[in-house]
């Protein structure tokens, strides 16, 4: 179990691979802590995903384990590929889908940056 009862990292899934360069992206920025690249079915004009380096199931799992230099690291990269894409000055949106609920898809924490356009409300009512 990862920390959040969610089931064990899986090596196989999809970023991991990703990662591995198994797979290709269209990267947008790579450092020492976070790979970021397009999602492959984009939601808006600007719609990027930033990944850990770590085999981190979750944004729990990441933040409850990381180490400090490692969540800094990516969350400066977030900030940093927001900078790089252009989007400070319209703004944008970030969102970490974590467990059923939020309908996490990828087992692989990741942040999704939303830009590029008015983007309505933050999440439907109900
Ligand atoms: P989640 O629902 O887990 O928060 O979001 C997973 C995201 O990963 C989705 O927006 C989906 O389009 C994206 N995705 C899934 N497989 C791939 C892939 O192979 N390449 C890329 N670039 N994005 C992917």
């Amino acid at each position: 179990m990862s920390v959040t009862g969610l089931p064990p990292y899986d090596p196989a899934n999809v970023f991991a691979r990703i990662l591995r360069g198994e797979i290709p992206c269209r990267k947008v920025h790579e450092d020492e802590w976070a790979l970021a690249f397009h999602d492959i079915n984009p939601l808006t004009p600007t719609h990027v995903l930033v990944i850990p380096k770590g085999e981190w199931v979750s944004a729990a799992d990441f933040h409850a384990g990381a180490g400090t230099e490692a969540i800094a690291g990516f969350w400066r990269a977030v900030g940093a590929v927001a900078k790089a894409q252009g989007l400070e000055e319209g703004g944008y949106r970030l969102l970490a889908n974590m467990g059923p609920d939020a309908g996490q898809e990828v087992p692989h924490f990741h942040v999704h940056l939303f830009g590029g356009r008015r983007l309505g409300a933050m999440v439907p009512r109900g």
